[in-house]
């Protein structure tokens, strides 16, 4: 890793490099990363436990709400992409094709300006 920010690549290699220095890779299998994942993300969503709108609004102008959110942003992806890299799936990848798919389970003539929930079909 140079000077310049680390590619996706990188970073995965840096997340795993991590978990090996430690021996941690005997703990680092995909179940137990989907599980930390998830405790990860309701850490992510405490952060907005009982706020308003407009509460989250005025959190993202205060510097120490947006630092523990970066935290927790980090944290699920760290696991999301150990999740990658041990089941062997490019991310990029991954999320190129699910665009593709929403592009077309969602063309913009049906849902433009309409939330994307089950409850809101036009059919
Ligand atoms: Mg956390």
């Amino acid at each position: 890793m140079g000077e310049s920010e680390p590619t996706l690549d990188e970073l995965i290699d840096l997340i795993r490099r991590f978990a090996q220095e430690r021996d941690w890779e005997q703990f680092n299998k995909p179940a137990a990363l989907a599980v930390s994942a998830s405790i990860e993300m309701g850490e992510l969503l405490e952060l907005f436990q009982w706020k308003t709108d407009e509460d989250v609004e005025n959190g993202l102008q205060d510097a120490d709400f947006k630092e523990a959110l970066a935290g927790e942003i980090a944290d699920v992806l760290v696991y999301l992409l150990r999740i990658c890299d041990k089941a062997g799936i490019d991310p990029v990848d991954a999320i190129v094709k699910k665009m593709k798919k929403n592009v077309e389970k969602y063309p913009v003539e049906n849902w433009k300006g309409r939330a994307p929930s089950k409850f809101n079909r036009s059919e």
